[in-house]
């Protein structure tokens, strides 16, 4: 066979040799140890919290590289609208950057672009020219029809399905034959003409370890027949000419390893390294399954910007489940930022890290508690300007209460830890505004509503709002005696017979009182920020509900 004119009748437009590429695309100047990763999504839905993770992973390896994006829009048919902004955006939110790539639907930054693969049509035939010019490739005709005969034998026979050995009928077609198909109009797609022998390969996974598998003998697809790479040959051409060190992606792919080993050699490309993520798990009736599109709303990534979670909180839990030796990390640098983090591909899971939403709230509650009040108002105030107008519009109106609010019990060695998520924040703040002040909590079991009247008129008697949190305490103890309780706790622990109760339970009647809430933060500065007026009305209000 002349391969040479087979490669001319089948690319008859392609004047350019894989050498003008390769010099377009030279080698990357790296520093020692620096790597060059890529996301590569398709544009076919919303952004799964697994390709966030994957995206997030691929960045953290390329800390110091290159991290580019590139997006995988061979498939028309299946591409949404909006897909490619909704990726960027998506991934953008949660701090992800690229140094390269797609950056819009019609735009890009880079010297080893496009990188939106339908824009490459070029490219790849010039490297599928050259596997037929070496013989490694060939058009096959067959239709879906003489496919499905060929699966039906190999089902009968018990054999491996697929397009093979003595099934790859157009393996054998002679120069003529295919000239004479063409002429006829006849459509044809782009095979690999794949190894027949039985050799073991070896993965030298970066996450999972060595993995052995048999050599690849399936002529796969390399151009369907409209002239689109199919995803094997495209990622070889692709992650070769982008000059991409180490392939993160997911472990759906391991499989295919065997076919990429053999595409990267056949084109004359190295092997990249790679490093196969396991997707993301969930526990679900006491197993353990794959998180769902379908049947999880925390799948989608938006989930995590409408109930309220901020992006660092959900970058910080990603960090949990991608390396297990974070948190303790995070004990020891509870300032450090993020990217301070020493992140390992080696210490991933090989089995798949399971998503748990309480672990991430937990996360989120200490990142929170971190957070200035700046930072919270601001978190609470743009997620409640889309999802909660009500709030918004009470914070909005006056940013400095908004912000008091905050500010309590914040700046301490043990900050309080209420609010996980941004919806949190109505329930916190909740008392502080009388429109959408609702009482939680009754009163203490030991006081009745008469006796906590008393307490209450007493304390509208001594009630000070000039004093400091010492003075206001000791009018609380000053109260304790003449109403039959305690100042000292010790003492009616001791005691409990001779006493109607302690300081505490004064103070819990006053909190109940103005908050409806039993728990709360510093109750002197909760009413010092809500102000003498505010605070009686609770009070009277409370006292006239008894
Ligand atoms: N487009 C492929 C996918 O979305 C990319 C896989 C890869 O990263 O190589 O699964």
């Amino acid at each position: 066979m002349n391969y040479e004119k087979l490669a001319q009748i089948l690319f008859p437009d392609i004047d350019k040799e894989p050498s003008y590429y390769e010099e377009m695309y030279p080698a990357r100047p790296l520093a020692e140890g620096q790597k060059v990763t890529r996301f590569a999504p398709s544009p076919t839905g919303f952004l799964h919290i697994g390709g966030l993770f994957a995206a997030f992973v691929s960045r953290l390896t390329a800390a110091d590289g290159v991290f580019y994006l590139r997006i995988e829009d061979t498939d028309k048919k299946r591409e949404v609208e909006d897909g490619v902004t909704g990726i960027i955006e998506g991934l953008r939110a949660f701090g992800v950057t690229f140094d390269e790539g797609v950056t819009g639907v019609d735009s890009q930054s880079g010297e080893y672009g496009p990188y939106q693969q339908s824009k490459r049509r070029e490219i790849y035939q010039t490297f599928a020219k050259k596997l037929v010019q070496d013989g490694l490739a060939y058009p096959c005709f067959c239709t879906a029809e003489q496919l499905d005969a060929i699966r039906q034998k190999q089902e009968s026979e018990k054999l491996n399905p697929g397009y093979y050995g003595e099934f790859a009928t157009c393996r054998q077609l002679t120069l003529e034959q295919i000239e004479e198909k063409i002429n006829n109009g006849e459509t044809y797609v782009l095979r690999f003409r794949a190894p027949n022998g039985d050799k073991k390969i070896i993965l030298d996974d970066l996450i999972k370890g060595k993995i052995e598998m048999p050599e690849n003998n399936m002529d796969i697809v390399l151009l369907k027949s409209d002239g689109i790479p199919t995803y094997h040959f495209a990622h070889a051409v692709d992650d070769h000419l982008m000059r991409t060190t180490h392939v993160v992606r997911g472990d759906e792919w391991i499989s295919s390893f065997p076919v990429h080993v053999q595409l990267f050699k056949a084109c004359g490309f190295r092997v990249p390294k790679y490093a196969h993520i396991s997707p993301i798990m969930k526990e679900d009736d006491g197993g353990k399954r794959k998180l769902s599109k379908r049947k999880d709303p925390e799948a989608a990534v938006g989930y995590y910007a409408e109930v309220g979670y901020p992006a660092q909180s959900v970058t910080e839990y990603l960090l949990t489940i991608a390396n297990s030796n974070f948190e303790e990390w995070r004990k020891v640098n509870a300032d450090a930022p993020q990217s301070a983090f020493p992140f390992t591909l080696k210490k991933m899971s090989q089995s798949g890290a399971l998503f748990d939403l309480v672990k991430l709230h937990d996360v989120s509650k200490n990142v929170i508690s971190r957070m200035t009040a700046e930072q919270v108002l601001d978190g609470v105030k743009e997620w409640a300007k889309q999802y909660d107008e009500e709030l918004y519009e009470l914070i909005a109106a006056d940013e400095k209460y908004a912000l008091g609010i905050f500010t309590i019990d914040r700046y301490n060695a043990k900050p309080r830890k209420d609010i996980g998520k941004w919806s949190d924040a109505r329930q916190y703040v909740s008392y502080f505004y009388d429109k959408i002040f609702e009482r939680t909590d009754a009163l203490p079991e030991n006081i009745d509503g008469e006796e906590a009247k008393k307490i209450l008129n007493e304390y509208l008697g001594v009630y000070n709002e000039q004093d400091d949190k010492d003075a206001w305490f000791d009018t609380i103890k000053a109260m304790c005696e003449p109403l039959g309780y305690t100042p000292n706790v010790k003492e009616y622990k001791k005691n409990p017979e001779a006493f109607k109760g302690h300081v505490g339970d004064l103070s819990a009647v006053i909190r109940i009182a103005v908050t409806g809430r039993k728990n709360t933060p510093d109750l002197y500065s909760i009413m010092t920020l809500m102000g003498v007026e505010r605070v009686k009305d609770r009070i009277n209000d409370f006292m006239n509900s008894l």
